[in-house]
């Protein structure tokens, strides 16, 4: 029977420690601001924006919202984005996604100053991440690694298997786990043989969006299960994309869902606001 990984309690260890550096930078006199904007009324977006305003709290940063109307255009977003890049009050800016149609994702984000983009979205941080010198943490990828850090699991010289490749979650998730120096391999829609790569894992991290999508055949017995999907079954009850039942029986660790990646991925916003504060404060050494 697998451990289960405790996303909650980690993430509250990592708010923790956020938390004496920002107090830590409060007693040099720096404060840290995040603004978080979000556009319309996706109930998601909403639960998200509150999660995080909660986590700020904790964390003793100041959070500054910005609930902007369904019909916003890219323009008026465009000038928002560009009012926070230039406030000295804002560390970090978080554009909740998605946005209305009428808005090209893209836009915003290129538009956030590097410096500020707490989500590490921009193709600079992004690149960035590729050559493994970054401050900015991917979020949802970078708490993953803790996740696994968490287990004992050395990631070294095993094979790690991520199923997506999206830009957010797999793709940085594999340049971690490669910068580790584990044996990556990714697998999409189009890979072959899925179900055999998938249970020569050690460390396997599926980011697909499709509930019960991994099945207890596809698991190495023993391997790290590490789930990122975030998925409504058939109840409307939030799940992920691995077959927690089965799945559990088999593994030697597994993140449930809700309570796994999810408050992780918000852990990580955290720390990477109180990095940009440091990094915009000249503390840091890729600055
Ligand atoms: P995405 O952009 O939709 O990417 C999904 C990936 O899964 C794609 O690369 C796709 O392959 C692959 N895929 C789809 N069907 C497949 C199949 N049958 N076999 C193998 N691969 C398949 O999604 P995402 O943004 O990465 O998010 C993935 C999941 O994680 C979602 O449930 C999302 O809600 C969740 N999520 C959770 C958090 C969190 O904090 N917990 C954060 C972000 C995302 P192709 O590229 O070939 O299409």
């Amino acid at each position: 029977m697998a451990q289960i990984i405790d996303g909650k309690k980690i993430s509250a260890q990592v708010k923790a420690e956020v938390a004496k550096e920002v107090e830590a930078l409060s007693q040099k006199g720096i404060s840290v601001g995040l603004a978080v904007v979000i556009v319309g009324n996706n109930p998601a977006s909403r639960v998200y924006v509150n999660n995080k305003k909660k986590a700020c709290a904790v964390c003793g940063i100041q959070s500054y919202e910005y609930a902007l109307p369904e019909d916003t255009t890219e323009q008026q977003l465009l000038e928002l984005v560009d009012q926070l890049n230039h406030d000295p009050k804002v560390n970090g800016i978080l554009v909740q996604l998605p946005v209305p149609p009428q808005i090209d994702d893209h836009k915003i984000i290129a538009a956030i100053a590097p410096e500020k983009d707490v989500d590490a979205f921009t193709e600079g941080n992004v690149g960035k991440i590729m050559i493994g010198e970054y401050n900015l943490l991917p979020c949802t990828p970078a708490g993953c690694l803790d996740l696994i850090d968490s287990t004992g699991v050395s990631i070294e010289g095993k094979n790690c298997v991520v199923i997506g490749r999206s830009n957010i979650v797999g793709k940085p998730m594999a340049m971690l786990l490669l910068h580790r120096n584990g044996t990556v391999t990714i697998c999409h829609s189009r890979t072959r043989n899925l179900r055999e790569i998938c249970a020569q894992a050690d460390i396997l991290v599926a980011a697909v969006g499709k509930a019960g999508f991994v099945t207890a055949d596809m698991v190495k017995e023993g391997a790290v299960v590490i789930d990122v999907g975030m998925n409504r079954n058939a109840e409307g009850k939030l799940c992920g994309d691995v077959d927690f039942a089965a799945v559990e029986k088999k593994a030697g660790y597994i993140t449930p869902v809700p309570g796994g990646v999810g408050p992780m991925t918000i852990a990580t916003l955290m720390r990477n606001t109180v990095t940009a504060a440091k990094e915009q404060n000249g503390l840091l050494l890729y600055s």
